[in-house]
């Protein structure tokens, strides 16, 4: 078949704050770069990031620097953590942040004119850029902007849906694009993967549509591997009413500036469990709690600021014991700081705008007088593809991952902020190196014939018509699936029904049909979608099977308490030679004493 060819000699899979930033260094590299998008450039996931980046420039609090933050990340992340990312990104994200606002980013200032930081769950300074609760929108506005004098090449609206090979290397891509629904083929001598999540195997979750673990799945089927797949996040704060917004996300700013939870009792449940390794960071008291979050350096952060795999089972324990909110989530509460601070209403109008649009115009609540009601919701994947640290190349030859679809960085449980400072720190690494890589390459040959099947099979839910099934009733099912059996709390009989379940799923999927013709149809792209989700939840389960402890964002009642012998590895999924998927466990290399000895003087 002929198709539409484009030729770069880097090709960037995902438009969000990664690809930006990875195609930006590649052009600047010095060689061509296409960038491919499934929506419109500046819609991608990033520009609805909130809270802020993290890094540790210590404009707030001179005690911060990198020691400290990388120390933060693998205590959040319970020290499964790919070390080595983990200390890159401390190092580096300084300078990222610094650069943006270099290009033009402008953030929140401190009286004397420095980048303002603010609070955030499981950092123990004020490290939090921001530009009020926007701060996604500024980073995706400013990448933009500075990109778009690059020479970029830029392909909207297209959706990949194979990754193309020479032997073991991978050589380009292979999509549709939506417009038109007409097949497109991009040659590369090297793919960098900037695809984001997978919240949408979840019914229940913060993520836009585009969140259905397509760099994941590409990955996967080109024979890379993935890690850490059994760690999701699930944000302790989503809207819970009216059920047409439920998991849309309140941002964790509201509690970085001051804001608490309590149940229908009106206790600040949040107290009532500490786990020992922050008891010492954490507040004892109401009192201390509020002085930490006006910036008091001799106080500890209240329990609403640790982190967030602790504050969502918080949640869902007094959910459960029939302590919650009238819609069954439980009370945020932010307008109280009006008792605290002068002009109470417009400071937090000021420092939370989008939250007090979201919840006027979505659910009549004005929260400079009344409490929220929240609940947790699904909002981010810490497995991924397995990349190498310095260079993000995956172990797949000429494919490289940079952002929420690559993994190591956050351990068992990401901190807020530092998804941010992650796709600008190993989204311009993922650029170099892919450049690097590039250059290095001389021939590339694509047998087209990959295309043809992928383009067959695509097109087969047409063949079906309408004879087949939707694929919205297959992807509802998944989603409940997902939520009921591999969610915030797991179990192996659970899990096993889950795993039970997904056979004939993926039965289903490969039987729906969709009527019309191929220019602009959801139907069409949600029955392309299927596949994607099926294998990130495959990949999911089965790690969370394997896992048998509770760490991090992974909770097991059968197996409640974190167990040394999981602490020194990583469950690792691929495609076995029989197209079945296979999981194993790596060891994590040995961390140098430099760096142990830096978590020690942070403990
Ligand atoms: C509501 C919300 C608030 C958040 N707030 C914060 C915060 O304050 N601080 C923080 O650190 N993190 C925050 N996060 C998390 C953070 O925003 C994301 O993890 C991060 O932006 C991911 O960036 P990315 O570049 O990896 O992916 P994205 O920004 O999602 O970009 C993915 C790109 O890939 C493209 N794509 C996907 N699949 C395909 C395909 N098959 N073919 C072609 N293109 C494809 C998409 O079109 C998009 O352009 C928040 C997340 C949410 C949902």
């Amino acid at each position: 078949m002929d198709y539409q060819t484009h030729e770069h000699d880097v090709l960037v899979i995902g438009a969000g704050g990664a690809g930006l930033r990875a195609a930006i260094e590649a052009s600047a590299a010095g060689v061509s770069v296409g960038l491919v998008c499934k929506s419109l450039l500046g819609k991608a996931h990033t520009v609805m990031a909130e809270g802020g980046i993290a890094a540790a420039l210590a404009n707030v609090d001179d005690r911060d620097n990198w020691k400290v933050h990388f120390a933060d990340t693998m205590r959040g992340g319970q020290y499964v953590n790919n070390w080595r990312m983990a200390e890159l990104h401390a190092k580096e994200a300084p300078d990222r942040v610094r650069e943006l606002e270099a290009w033009g980013a402008v953030f929140d200032r401190t009286k004397d004119g420095r980048i303002l930081q603010r609070n955030f769950g499981g950092h123990r300074y004020p490290r939090l850029a921001h530009v009020g609760d926007r701060t996604g929108l500024e980073l995706i506005r400013t990448l933009q902007d500075h990109g778009i004098h690059q020479g970029i090449d830029v392909h909207m609206e297209c959706t990949i849906i194979r990754l193309l090979k020479d032997g073991d290397r991978v050589v380009g891509a292979f999509g549709y694009e939506r417009e038109r629904g007409r097949f497109k083929l991009f040659k590369a001598s090297a793919v960098i993967l900037a695809t984001g999540g997978i919240g949408r195997a979840y019914k229940i979750t913060s993520n836009s549509w585009e969140y259905t673990g397509d760099g994941h799945t590409l990955a996967y089927d080109a024979g890379a591997e993935l890690v850490d797949m059994e760690f999701v996040q699930f944000h302790p704060t989503g809207m819970i009413w009216p059920p047409s917004v439920q998991g849309i996300l309140v941002t964790e700013a509201v509690r970085g500036e001051g804001g608490v939870l309590k149940n229908k009792e009106g206790r600040r449940f949040m107290f009532d469990e500490i786990p020992d390794n922050y008891r010492a960071q954490t507040a004892d008291n109401e009192e201390e709690g509020w002085r930490y979050t006006q910036g008091d350096k001799a106080a500890r952060r209240p329990p609403e600021l640790l982190t967030r795999d602790h504050v969502s089972r918080c949640i869902v324990r007094e959910i459960k014991a029939g302590r919650g909110s009238p819609h069954g989530g439980v009370f945020l509460d932010i307008s109280w700081i009006k008792a605290r601070v002068p002009n109470g209403a417009d400071h937090i109008k000021k420092k939370l705008p989008s939250m007090y649009h979201q919840f006027k115009q979505l659910a009549d609540i004005d929260i400079t007088q009344e409490p929220m009601e929240v609940g947790p919701t699904t909002h981010y994947i810490m497995g991924g593809v397995r990349v190498d640290a310095d260079t993000q190349m995956s172990t797949v030859s000429g494919l490289f991952a940079a952002g929420e679809c690559a993994a190591g960085i956050n351990g068992a449980n990401r901190l807020g902020g530092n998804s941010l400072s992650d796709i600008i720190v190993f989204g311009k690494r993922a650029g170099e190196y892919a450049a690097k890589y590039a250059k290095a390459q001389t021939s590339t040959a694509i047998d087209s014939r990959q295309a043809d099947e992928a383009a067959r099979r695509a097109l087969e839910p047409f063949e079906r018509s309408t004879s087949g099934e939707g694929p919205y009733q297959v992807q509802y099912a998944l989603q409940e699936m997902m939520q009921d059996l591999v969610g915030i709390v797991r179990n192996e009989s659970e899990m096993q029904r889950a795993l039970d379940g997904l056979a004939p799923l993926r039965e289903r999927a490969n039987r729906v049909g969709v009527g019309g013709h191929r220019e602009y149809n959801p139907g069409w792209h949600a029955a392309l979608d299927l596949h994607n989700l099926l294998t990130v939840s495959e990949a999911i389960t089965r790690s969370a099977l394997e896992r048998r402890e509770s760490r991090g964002g992974h909770f097991r009642d059968d197996y409640p308490t974190k167990d040394a012998r999981f602490g020194t590895i990583n469950f690792v999924v691929r495609k076995g030679r029989d197209g079945q998927m296979e999981v194993f466990s790596v060891t994590i290399p040995e961390m140098p004493e430099t760096l142990k000895q830096v978590i020690k003087d942070m403990e």
